[in-house]
């Protein structure tokens, strides 16, 4: 392919005809000449950074169709709209549209800009004949990632998509992700074919977003602190469709309009309720994370979690909705040793050879958590960048925890825990290490044990933050019974050759969403 054959002043004339924008923003111009100039691209652009235009805008101005890839039909119609109403000729082809004959006659003809499909498509023989027959001007790959078993959302269907592309060796590919890691990187880079200098990264600081982290430790009056500070509409996500549906119901008592959103929901009442979301500027929806692909809402207030999100990716990418605008925002998540426990324990069904990519994942999410020191840094570090220690917009930043040196306590607790047989949940094993020889105690004669009465009264208190922490570093695992058993670091522990630094939080009303200065 020759280099770029489109003028800057052209493509800026086309960005304001079709979009109404006058400039690109950040990295969008650089992507969008690479593509132009028909080299193929990794864009890695976090949520809100514009990635649709970056496919769209050379798909009007390229010869032929832009065929895009994407992993989900709800989120192909919502595209499908936003294009459509630019004035962009679109189309989606899949299985619930009817109108597939006269969709593959309008590429045949030329008349279609950009063509929707998911990725199972590519492995039909029918749909490469159709395109070789017709004209295809670039592949657009959205939500990159899938093709990695280092994402966090590996979707074999995306490995169809080299040998289809593949077979088009002049037409070039954009990969789009707003979620990877430097592996993650690499790795789509390799699947999809891309060379490595097509690398384009957009800077993932969200400056005006206000991260705060904290255990849950009364979740329902946490969250209703976060609303009362955040006038503005917000986002609760929660883990599971009957949390979304209790906490819907209880968060009323905020005074302020609460719906739900999940995907067990009729299909109707979920595209009323993300309308209403929409159009509302005081509105909670509290949803699982089915809610927030491909909603244009710029000036969500808040996003709260109500427990840990599975990853880190997941934590920036559900938190970058908040705050599109840039107006001043906050993501607050509360977290809870469970949240640890059940991901450490779905370890034993992930297949053999992503285990370790998993276990990196949660310990990744677990020092975002523990950590006393900014949150921000810690984030963008993840992501490859290079920030400033400190941000000043994060609760670690805004108000220093202290540090305590637990490691002598975690000892004790955790040859407790070795001690009484690895079977007994939290609640007994802080009887025995603080002396209480009720029934159960005395029954087994764990009131004879070395490790009976040996926490003193100072050190008590930091038995329930220790045995949180010790689980979401995986040194205390669950078992089946739930009870703690000793796991990952706990022997280096015990022998003295690692440490247990304690983040004390705070103990003070609101710390989430406090606003600064009050
Ligand atoms: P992403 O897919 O990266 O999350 P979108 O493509 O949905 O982001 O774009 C986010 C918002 O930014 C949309 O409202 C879009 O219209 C707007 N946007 C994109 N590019 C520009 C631009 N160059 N100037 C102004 N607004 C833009
Ligand atoms: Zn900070």
């Amino acid at each position: 392919m020759t280099d770029t054959a489109f003028p800057q002043s052209e493509i800026l004339d086309r960005l304001h005809a079709v979009f109404g924008f006058n400039a690109f923003r950040g990295v969008q111009a650089d992507v969008v000449e690479r593509v132009l100039a028909g080299r193929s691209t990794l864009a890695v652009m976090p949520t809100g950074a514009g990635k649709s235009l970056t496919y769209q805008l050379p798909a009007v101005m390229l010869p032929g169709t832009c065929v895009v890839v994407s992993p989900l039909i709800a989120l192909m119609h919502d595209q499908l709209r936003s294009a459509t109403a630019n004035g962009i000729r679109a189309a989606t082809l899949t299985s619930v549209d009817m109108d597939r004959g006269q969709t593959i006659d309008r590429f045949l003809a030329g008349d279609l800009d950009l063509l929707y499909v998911a990725p199972e498509r590519a492995s039909q023989p029918h749909f490469l004949d159709m395109l070789t027959r017709g004209r295809v001007a670039m592949f657009a790959i959205d939500e990159a990632h899938c093709v990695s078993e280092w994402g966090h959302d590996f979707r074999p269907d995306y490995r169809l998509l080299r040998p289809l592309m593949d077979a088009f060796p002049d037409v070039p590919r954009l990969a789009l992700t707003a979620t990877a890691d430097r592996h993650t990187r690499a790795d789509i880079l390799a699947q999809l074919g891309i060379p490595e200098e097509g690398l384009i990264v957009a800077g993932f600081d969200r400056p005006n977003i206000r991260y705060a982290i904290t255990p849950r430790d009364n979740p329902l009056r946490q969250l209703m602190t976060v609303i009362a500070e955040n006038p503005g509409p917000g986002i609760v996500y929660a883990p599971t469709r009957a949390q979304v549906e209790k906490l819907s119901q209880q968060l009323q008592a905020s005074g302020r309009p609460c719906l739900p959103y999940h995907a067990g929901l009729d299909p109707q009442v979920r595209a009323d309720n993300q309308a209403r979301f929409v159009a509302s500027e005081d509105m909670v929806m509290v949803a699982t994370v089915a809610f927030g692909m491909g909603i244009d809402k710029p000036d969500v207030r808040f996003v709260a979690h109500a427990a840990c999100p599975k990853s880190i990716e997941s934590y920036y990418q559900e938190t970058g909705r908040a705050g599109r605008d840039g107006d001043p925002s906050v993501a607050v998540m509360l977290w809870g040793a469970e949240d640890f426990v059940r991901a450490r324990q779905r370890l034993a069904e992930v297949e053999e050879h992503r285990r370790a990519g998993e276990r990196t994942r949660i310990d990744a999410l677990a020092s975002l958590v523990e950590t006393p020191h900014c949150r921000r840094a810690l984030l963008l570090r993840h992501f490859g960048e290079n920030p400033p220690p400190s941000c000043g917009n994060c609760d670690n930043c805004l108000d220093a925890p202290r540090v305590t040196d637990a490691t002598e306590v975690a000892r004790k607790l955790l040859s407790a825990v070795y001690r009484t047989g690895q079977s007994f949940g939290f609640g007994y094993v802080e009887k025995v290490l603080t002396g209480v020889a009720d029934e159960r105690v005395t029954q087994r004669g764990h009131d004879q044990l070395s490790v009976f009465g040996i926490v003193t009264t100072d050190e008590a208190p930091l038995l329930r933050p220790l045995a949180r922490a010790l689980q979401a570093r995986g040194a205390l695992v669950a078992t089946e019974h739930g009870g703690l058993a000793l796991g990952g670091d706990a022997r280096a522990i015990l022998k003295g050759e690692a440490d247990v630094p304690l983040v004390l939080v705070p103990k003070k009303e609101g710390r989430p969403g406090r606003r600064r200065g009050s």
